[in-house]
């Protein structure tokens, strides 16, 4: 069961050989048996859900139902849900209940989903490994001493360990792409602006963008197509038609122009990684796309522009916190002062206070021509390279990381060699442009994930090559071993 596509899943559904609430209580019971030791769900709403199942049944029964009416999923804690807690993984969110709900997270629920509760993350998104998170490390379930990915690393790991068919997650610099290449599993991130911010929190608003994990791109996309469009709520959100995402799922690759940037494909690069990499290529050669060489010249500066402009963006999105308007305050505080000085320092953790004060740091009057506004110059630049690359390919593909998971605790007082696990991720976010990871083989026993970019609001073209690869490949299919059991 676990294992099945959403199209299967839906059959079942519509057939009737199971109801929403028992296969709701399905993965319910899959998280309560693994996920003590994954830590990849922080709140259960599991009451809620049941109800929730049982009204999806309702619909089935009365046939206004759609492809993912009564299907289960997990939320990132990112997205406000109204009556339940949305912590960000931060102490600063700890007991915060959002009096309204995200628009990606309505959508899906007037779709029919079932929301069996909600995942862990790095603090405010803020990670590449879920080790900044107030409720604990996730576990990767393919070696439980590595980590999953981040910031979406509660998803990532609980969709690998297939304790929901399919979950949402957010990707500021890499944050759905890292972790489903860590996790062996599809996710997703769509053109900025394609789906709705609203009632997500917001780490750095020009870059921030929700998206999806999922076992395959078929499914992938399924989630995507329900969450996506136009919200006036969101005044970055882009009022541009949604293409249907299944429509070309099937369609032949043959003839695509897909680019390989010289820049990722360095002597640098992990021999067991780049194997991996060009087998998958080939795969898709095989298909009949053709492979051509790009070049991303200023690529390299990707990851030091980021940690300029996130950081700068997190320090304005993050002064709401302050024990007064919104979080955790101090107990006992001395004066007004005190009170902002002290529910801000033990509310929120040391990776966080590290962006905030970098980002304080680098709008201040005295640096900003120097550091933001230089920054802002070479993201324009970055963006340039990729408009001026899709004028000569279809797609773009690369490794989604640098290395296959790595050991908890192995990059966690190193803040910049954890931050160089997103080398090939960031430009992608830099420049708003879609982008997926697809599992693509193991290298010393752990997943490793292909990075497919593509053209402004093209997530149908993506995901259809994801998908012919998908039929070619079945990498997407293997589950951690341990989880394969049914409970
Ligand atoms: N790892 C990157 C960071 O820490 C990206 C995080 C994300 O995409 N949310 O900023």
């Amino acid at each position: 069961m676990y294992n099945k596509s959403l199209q299967e899943l839906s059959s079942s559904l519509q057939d009737k050989e199971i109801s929403s609430v028992e296969l709701s209580q399905y993965f319910l019971n899959r998280i309560k048996h693994f996920d003590g030791e994954l830590n990849s769900v922080i709140t259960s709403n599991e009451e809620a859900a049941l109800v929730a199942a049982a009204e999806a049944d309702k619909r089935i029964q009365s046939g206004d139902s759609g492809l993912l009416t009564g299907i289960p999923l997990l939320h990132k804690d990112i997205f406000c849900t109204q009556g339940l807690r949305t912590s960000c993984g931060s102490k600063m969110l700890d007991n915060f209940v959002a009096p309204y709900t995200a628009t990606a997270v309505t959508k899906l629920e007037q779709a029919g989903a079932v929301m069996l509760g909600k995942t862990n993350m790095d603090e405010f998104a803020m990670g590449s490994s879920n080790e900044t998170s107030f409720y604990g490390g996730v576990k990767n379930p393919w070696d439980l001493n590595t980590v999953p990915g981040g910031s979406s690393g509660g998803s990532a790991a609980a969709v690998a360990a297939r304790l929901a068919p399919i979950a949402s997650g957010t990707d500021t610099g890499g944050s759905i792409r890292q972790p489903a290449a860590f996790c062996g599993i599809t996710g997703i991130k769509p053109t900025y602006g394609r789906v709705s911010r609203y009632g997500m929190i917001a780490f750095a608003s020009s870059l921030d963008q929700a998206g999806t994990f999922a076992k395959s791109a078929e499914d992938a996309a399924m989630m995507l197509q329900a969450m996506s469009g136009f919200d006036e709520k969101d005044s970055t959100s882009v009022n541009k038609p949604v293409d249907d995402l299944l429509a070309n799922l099937g369609d032949s690759i043959k003839g695509l122009t897909v680019g390989l940037p010289k820049e990722f494909f360095t002597d640098d690069l992990d021999s067991g990684i780049r194997e991996t990499i060009e087998t998958a290529i080939d795969t898709i050669k095989s298909a009949g796309a053709h492979i051509k060489e790009i070049s991303l010249p200023n690529i390299n500066l990707s990851v030091p522009a980021y940690y300029v402009v996130a950081p700068a963006e997190c320090s304005a999105n993050l002064s709401r916190f302050d024990g007064v308007r919104f979080g955790y305050r101090c107990d006992s505080p001395k004066d007004l002062e005190d009170l902002y000085k002290r529910s801000r320092d033990e509310g929120f953790g040391d990776e966080v206070k590290r962006r905030i004060m970098m980002g304080a740091y680098v709008l201040s009057a005295g640096y900003y021509d120097a550091y933001y506004k230089k920054a802002q110059q070479v993201r324009r630049l970055i963006k340039n390279d990729f408009v001026e690359a899709f004028k000569g390919v279809d797609i773009i593909a690369s490794p989604t990381a640098p290395s296959v998971a790595f050991s908890a605790g192995e990059k966690k007082d190193d803040p910049v060699s954890m931050y160089l696990s997103d080398i090939f991720t960031i430009g992608v976010n830099l420049a708003g442009l879609p982008g997926m990871s697809v599992p693509c083989g193991f290298v010393d026993n752990k997943p490793v994930g292909l990075q497919l970019i593509g053209n402004y609001f093209e997530e149908s073209r993506l995901l259809n090559v994801a998908h012919q690869y998908q039929q070619l490949t079945d990498w997407h299919l293997a589950v951690p071993a341990g989880y394969e059991q049914e409970v």
